[in-house]
Formats: structure tokens, sequence, C-alpha cells
């Protein structure tokens, strides 16, 4: 897996950058329970998911 490619993603709350939350080495991707990316907006502190298999994921 190459980091690079999916180290940002669009905050859905904002359209801000959100940046890939990682180990501290940078090599492992953090991921919840469901095996999603994890991502961390500096500009508004959101923290969301993304799957890159499938769309964002709606909050019913
Ligand atoms: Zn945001």
């Amino acid at each position: 897996m190459k980091l690079e490619h999916i180290k940002y993603q669009t905050c859905p709350y904002d359209q801000q950058e959100g940046i890939l939350l990682t180990d501290i080495e940078e090599i492992f991707p953090q991921t919840d329970d469901e095996g999603d990316l994890q991502y961390y907006c500096t500009s508004g502190r959101h923290l969301f998911s993304y799957n890159e298999n499938s769309d964002y994921q709606s909050e019913d």
C-alpha cells in the first residue's frame, strides 16, 4: 500500500483537507472497526473515516 496516494481526503464536513492518520512511523494507516481509513481535518478539527472502496459513509 502506497500511503502517498491516500494521504489526503476532502473533509465531508467543511471540504477542507484531511490528513491520513497513521502510526508514529507513518507506515500503517489507522483504521476504525470497519477497516475504514481515518483522517483528521486540521482546519475544522474533524475526525472522519473514508473507505476507498465506497463513497462516504452516510450518518443515519
Ligand atoms: Zn473538516
